[in-house]
């Protein structure tokens, strides 16, 4: 349903400009199947018009042409924490997309995140696929390499036609990576390949600094070793060597530190609804993710708690039990020292560096919910490092390619499922728009039309 037209009043005019902006997005994705990045510019440029008129900008400069109300900006663009960037910062599309994909509640999945990945991997199986896990892809192939063996082709155009999974090759006509663009073209894409995707990869390459406002640093160095700083001027100052790296835009999204918090009561008994809880210290985003960028001891910026009522399955599954989950953002380069080392190897002072993480958390859930102080029976803590980890990312980012103005509308091109090399498709977030599981299988739609034309005209068929 549309909201109701435009009026004055600003609020009126976020949920209708939010609304307005989804439509856009139909030409948007649409431009997103042209074969070739030269010709998704080509016609992005008439693609992209509506979107650019109704969302062009970052958050707080679309909401700053409404109101001058800085509590009233700050209370609208609550759900930054989702995508990750202030409204300062974060393109007005991603902003937009969240706004309408929530507006009315949102849905949980009976038995968890978990079974969606059951009922994905059931369709796989019934198909004839095969599903491994604990399985890494170390590397793709293509039809030029050497060691092809026995499937050595005589033309060799540089397809990729494989994967390097457990050490073995395995052989298929196309590859699809859901593992993110940054692992794939930087990671995954063997060096010799790169120059092949375009300039997106130097783009993709400018992420190791910070970003201060719309520009980004690289540090170099710090007077005592601590990250502690708010701008370029103010980090000169404190003995930092800032080298100003070309303005990126498409650097890695937010990290997060995550609590998961256990109690041996049922959720009646500790009064916690099915609800989400985003806290801040004040409705000036940026200024407190300014302030706690700083510092690390200074008041978080965004915290997010949320409560396993949400499953209807719970009760079921663990009777007399309960989990929350604390999540807040953090700079990657508070954990950056220890990088390096493999998780059996960090020293003592890393686990007490993430119990303190810990332990202020449990501090904030307690503080929303006062009935439970005390009652937190066991957690565990993830840092940013534990994502790298288990998720293969390079800096603890949860969302992909970070959202802002650039990613979404200059270089939408280049977040295409349609890769620049033969063989290769992206699915997943980072071709598509927004964040979480609604953005990925939105991702995996354009990835199956810009293949199947036949299955874009069957969906559209169904859809009308
Ligand atoms: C704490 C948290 C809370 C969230 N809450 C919500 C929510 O409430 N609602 C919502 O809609 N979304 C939520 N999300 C976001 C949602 O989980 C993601 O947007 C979604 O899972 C992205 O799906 P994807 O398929 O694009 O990528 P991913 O789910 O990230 O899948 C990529 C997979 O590739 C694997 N991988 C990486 N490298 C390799 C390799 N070399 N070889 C093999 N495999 C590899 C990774 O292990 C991972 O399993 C949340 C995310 C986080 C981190």
């Amino acid at each position: 349903m549309p909201p109701p037209p435009c009026s004055h009043r600003p609020a009126t005019r976020y949920f209708f400009y939010a609304w307005l902006t989804n439509l856009c997005l139909f030409p948007w994705a649409f431009c997103k199947l042209f074969p070739t990045t030269y010709w998704r510019e080509f016609f992005g440029k008439l693609c992209l018009a509506p979107i650019i008129i109704v969302a062009g900008g970052t958050t707080e400069t679309k909401l700053g042409q409404w109101t001058t109300n800085k509590k009233l900006i700050g209370v609208l663009s609550y759900m930054h924490g989702g995508h990750g960037l202030t409204p300062s910062r974060a393109s007005f599309v991603a902003q937009a997309v969240a706004t309408h994909h929530m507006k009315g509640g949102a849905w949980y999945p009976i038995g968890g995140p978990v079974s969606i990945v059951m009922a994905a991997c059931e369709v796989i199986r019934k198909n004839g696929g095969l599903v491994l896990t604990n399985s890494e892809v170390t590397r793709l192939l293509f039809d030029d390499e050497h060691d092809v063996g026995k499937h050595a082709i005589k033309i060799r155009s540089g397809k990729c036609w494989g994967v390097v999974v457990n050490g073995h090759e395995m052989y298929a006509p196309r590859v699809i990576s859901d593992v993110g663009i940054r692992n794939t073209f930087l990671k995954l894409v063997p060096e010799r390949h790169r120059h092949r995707l375009g300039p997106i990869v130097k783009r993709l390459k400018h992420f190791d600094g910070i970003a201060i406002g719309t520009e980004s640093y690289v540090l170099e160095k710090s007077k005592d070793g601590s990250f502690d700083v708010s701008d370029a001027k103010e980090a000169k100052e404190d003995g930092y060597n800032v080298v100003q790296l070309k303005k990126f835009g498409v650097g890695p999204s937010t990290c997060t530190v995550e609590l998961h918090a256990g109690f041996h009561e049922g959720m009646e008994e500790l009064g916690l609804g099915a609800e989400n809880r985003w806290v801040f210290p004040s409705w000036d985003h940026d200024e407190n993710h300014k302030r706690f960028k700083k510092k690390f001891t200074n008041d978080i910026s965004s915290c997010f708690i949320t409560c396993c009522k949400k499953d209807e399955s719970w009760d079921k599954r663990w009777p007399g039990r309960s989990a929350v989950k604390v999540v807040c953002a953090v700079e990657y380069e508070w954990f950056a020292d220890y990088q390096n080392l493999k998780a059996e190897d960090r020293p003592f002072e890393y686990q007490k560096f993430k119990d303190m993480w810990g332990e202020r958390l449990v501090k904030v859930l307690e503080g929303q919910y006062p009935q439970l102080k005390g009652k937190v029976k066991t957690w565990s803590v993830h840092s940013p490092l534990d994502r790298n980890d288990r998720f293969g990312v390079a800096r603890g980012e949860v969302g992909g390619v970070e959202h802002t103005v650039e990613r979404y509308l200059k270089y939408h091109a280049e977040f295409s499922p349609r890769t620049d090399i033969d063989g290769l498709w992206l699915t997943g977030k980072d071709v598509s728009c927004g964040v979480g599981v609604a953005a990925s299988v939105w991702g995996g739609m354009l990835c199956v039309f810009s293949i199947s034309k036949q299955r874009m005209m069957e969906f559209a068929l169904a859809c009308f």
